[in-house]
């Protein structure tokens, strides 16, 4: 089923999860393990991220530089079939515009398709490690934008070898989710022209956006009503992570330009130990979600960062 039936069929607030593939090596009963306690919240769907591969220099013995590819988190599209399985609940895999050309999108997309997804959340992902902008794949997308037209373009019937055969094929029809950005996503000049560009990806078909996490309400509120009033009307479905540790009050708003509250900072710097700063954490989320539940928003999204106990703790607060 699709993210926006979900939303438009819930007579209550619904509670969504974002996982990660476990690092290379790991099993999937990892991810089960992850997913088991959270299941008795009944997820309308899960999502699994997608985690491009990076590239690593390791010395070698003449102590030249060899660099080299690796990939640190694969397997997306098969975490996202093993809990269709599973639970028989949706899965909704990232797809990013970073490593990808058009043909590679392509082939992902029909891989998704057969396998009976029908959600995909369009992303543009982050710069590499060592790069300081974002550089596309030969004869792939920039932006996320372009990515969302690819999608939409495969729903309509239309591959990028318009041959005969792929003419006659069934059309796709993916639900476009994507994502928007309640204090500016870190590159952007300005909110306004981060919706105006917000905009055009839904104008290109996406279906609902996700936000970015977000400690303050507040932030989520103007951010739905600055949308609407630039006619941006599909679902925003507000997304949450409880802080787990002291580093996070620098870490989060570095990598993600986000502003941390005073009242709760002031908190976690008085915390003796992590078990203290997590319970603060996951007290603030409750405090979040309350509100957010008591405005009627349909769907909550938690970033689990594969640790379900303080998500665990939070949504049977307000289940
Ligand atoms: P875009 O929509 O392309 O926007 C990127 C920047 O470019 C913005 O500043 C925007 O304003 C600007 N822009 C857009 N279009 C244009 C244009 N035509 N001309 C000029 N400027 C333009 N990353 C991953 O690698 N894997 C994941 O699984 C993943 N999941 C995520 C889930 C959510 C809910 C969120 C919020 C983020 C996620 N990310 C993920 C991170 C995401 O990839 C980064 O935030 C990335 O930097 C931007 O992605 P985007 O899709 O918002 O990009």
């Amino acid at each position: 089923m699709k993210v926006t039936e979900h939303i438009n069929q819930s007579k209550k607030t619904l509670f969504s999860f974002e996982i990660l593939p476990p690092l290379r090596g790991r099993e999937i009963k990892d991810i089960f393990s992850i997913l088991d306690p959270l299941i008795e919240f009944n997820p309308p769907f899960i999502d699994v991220t997608y985690h491009r591969e990076e590239f690593i220099y390791v010395e070698k013995e003449n102590g030249l530089l060899q660099r080299k590819t690796i990939s640190r988190r694969p397997g997306t599209v098969g975490i996202c079939s093993a809990i269709m399985n599973k639970y028989g609940i949706d899965a909704v895999p990232h797809l990013i515009c970073g490593g990808f050309n058009k043909k590679m999108t392509e082939n992902a997309l029909i891989d998704l398709n057969f396998l009976g997804i029908d959600n995909v959340l369009i992303l543009r992902g982050d710069p590499l490690k060592y790069e300081n902008d974002f550089f596309a794949k030969k004869n792939g997308h920039k932006y996320a934008v372009e990515l969302v037209h690819q999608v939409q373009n495969l729903n309509m019937g239309k591959y990028l070898d318009n041959t005969l055969e792929q003419k006659k094929s069934t059309l796709f029809n993916f639900c476009i989710g994507i994502a928007g950005y309640p204090e500016k996503h870190l590159e952007s000049p300005n909110m306004e022209r981060d919706l105006f560009f917000l905009k055009k990806k839904v104008e290109a078909g996406a279906n609902y956006i996700v936000t970015q996490m977000f400690f303050d309400n507040k932030k989520y509120f103007t951010f739905v009503k600055k949308c609407r009033l630039k006619g941006i009307f599909v679902p925003i479905i507000p997304g949450i992570k409880p802080i787990s540790s002291k580093k996070q009050l620098k870490s989060l708003p570095t990598r993600f330009y986000l502003n941390i509250p005073n009242q709760l900072v002031k908190k976690i710097e008085k915390a003796k130990n992590k078990k203290m700063v997590s319970q603060i954490g996951i007290e603030w989320a409750i405090q979040q979600s309350k509100e957010l539940k008591d405005a009627g928003v349909k769907i909550i999204h938690y970033y689990t960062m594969d640790k379900p106990e303080n998500i665990y703790q939070i949504v049977q607060a307000i289940y």
